[in-house]
């Protein structure tokens, strides 16, 4: 199975600096279902191809699988078109053999990361369900020019007709980075079969890989259900989370502030949850809706934390938190204390289960009321930490922001604000049903009449 990627960027060597592979050389990289090879047959200034070539040994897939493949006939196992056409394979290929590229960097000349370039890609056979439609579906919206070229079941008896498989040519002046999610993500969903088992991790890659185009892509939501292999429930998830518009914990409230006092009303929050959760004794804490990440660098400051993980939906906000952090650069035995997911409170999600401890600071007046219930079930009868702190707004402070109308939130993104007695209310009938003790505090100044601006429960499981 062959892939090749031409440039004709000027000089057109930089192509071998990007991906990171030396043009005067044969590459040979390990697979898990083969060998791939990447090597140059053409490097001029004016045009340089480079080609990623995939030997799969086709016993070595038998065995690593884990059911029989098909029932059609014994031999399908051993005799199927998997060796020889770009799939899913390709795309393992292609993070191995590029995977600097794939991240955007390039050690020697950094400054080409971010230039798109006039580039060829040709897939010498690849399977297309759906045919020519579909490959424009795909590749049309993100800018390329297609050459498809059918091929027949069998030339020598064309009445047998066409088969599934093409040969694909794409031209675009792209970046290289952006090339190669878009193959990474697209062959296989050309393909619609993938070759190794589909779960959580898939999302995580599909996100990451498409980040910056498929939430824009028109065919997101055919490009998601295949990719996840028709899996409802992770190809809705993933959509959630590919269209969830960012939010920032930045209240409307804090316009109305001075910039000292700014900066106080949000970590005077943040303290009060970290106060909570040192108290508590927890030794493991998961930070759900950890934006940026701004709590869970409070939580790596105390040592009693052995173990913190932060979750969120936004990926932006994660890379944000991750660079905020300096993850990168944390002693490694600090380092292994904190981990960052990306994940959504609307789905039972095993990562967060076993903690001492969740955090949801400021997350739930995100949600849809409906949605709520979703979530008691995800945290209280799921993930079961021994303690739970939430904060939310308090709705009654808002009388004292001069500048509110009656009824206006502190964010054009929440869709509630609570009274005390409603924050209460809920929290009350959750800690019945899910058999928690529940106390309420005030975060911050507490105004005779209407409180203090923030309002906090902390639930505490029953023995
Ligand atoms: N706790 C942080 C951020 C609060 S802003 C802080 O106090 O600094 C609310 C956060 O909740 C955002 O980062 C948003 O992405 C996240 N969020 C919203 N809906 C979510 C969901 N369904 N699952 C997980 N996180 C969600």
């Amino acid at each position: 199975m062959l892939l090749t990627i031409t440039s004709t960027h000027q000089p057109a060597s930089d192509l071998s600096y990007l991906l990171h592979k030396h043009p005067d050389k044969v590459h040979e990289i390990e697979i898990s279902s083969g060998v791939a090879h990447v090597f140059y047959p053409e490097v001029s200034e004016t045009r340089c191809t480079a080609c990623l070539l995939l030997d799969i040994d086709p016993v070595a897939l038998v065995r690593r699988s884990s059911g029989p493949r098909g029932n059609d006939f014994a031999l399908e196992q051993y005799v199927n078109d998997r060796p020889y056409v770009a799939s899913s394979f390709m795309s393992a290929a292609i993070v191995k053999a590029f995977s600097t590229a794939m991240n955007g960097r390039c050690k020697d000349k950094p400054e080409l990361v971010t230039i798109p370039m006039p580039l060829e890609v040709e897939l010498a056979a690849i399977p297309v369900r759906g045919g020519e439609a579909v490959v424009k579906e795909l590749f049309e919206p993100l800018g390329y020019t297609i050459h498809l070229q059918r091929h027949p079941v069998d030339p020598k008896f064309p009445e047998w007709g066409e088969s599934r498989y093409f040969t694909l040519r794409l031209t675009n002046t792209v970046t290289v980075q952006q090339l190669l999610s878009h193959l990474y993500i697209l062959i296989p969903v050309c393909d619609n079969d993938k070759h190794y088992w589909i779960g959580q991790h898939e999302i995580e890659k599909l996100l990451e890989k498409g980040k910056d185009w498929l939430p824009a892509h028109p065919a997101r939501e055919f490009i998601t259900m295949r990719y996840l292999k028709h899996q409802r429930s992770l190809a809705t998830q993933a959509l959630e989370i590919l269209l969830k518009d960012e939010v920032s914990e930045d209240n409307e409230e804090e316009k109305e502030m001075e910039p000292e006092q700014k900066i106080k009303v949000h970590d005077l929050r943040l303290q009060a949850v970290r106060d909570e959760l040192v108290k508590a004794n927890a030794k493991t804490v998961v930070d759900l809706g950890c934006g940026e990440g701004k709590l869970l660098r409070l939580l790596l400051a105390e040592n009693q934390f052995e173990r913190i993980l932060g979750m969120d939906v936004s990926y932006r906000s994660l890379e944000i938190a991750k660079d905020k952090l300096k993850l990168d650069k944390l002693a490694p035995k600090q380092r292994e204390r904190i981990e960052l997911i990306q994940g959504s409170l609307m789905y039972r999600d095993h990562r967060i289960g076993g903690f001492d401890a969740a955090a949801l600071v400021e997350v739930i007046e995100h949600l849809d009321e409906a949605r709520l219930a979703t979530l008691e079930k995800i945290i209280f009868k799921y993930a079961k930490p021994v303690d739970v702190v939430i904060t939310t707004p308090n709705a009654e402070y808002n009388r004292r922001f001069p500048n509110f109308e009656q009824g206006q939130m502190r964010h054009s993104d929440h869709r509630f604000e609570w009274t005390r007695a409603e924050f209460q209310q809920w929290g009350n009938r959750l800690a019945e049903q899910y058999n928690y003790s529940v106390v309420y505090k005030p975060v911050g100044e507490e105004d005779p009449e209407v409180g203090a601006l923030t309002q906090m429960a902390i639930f505490t499981i029953r023995s």
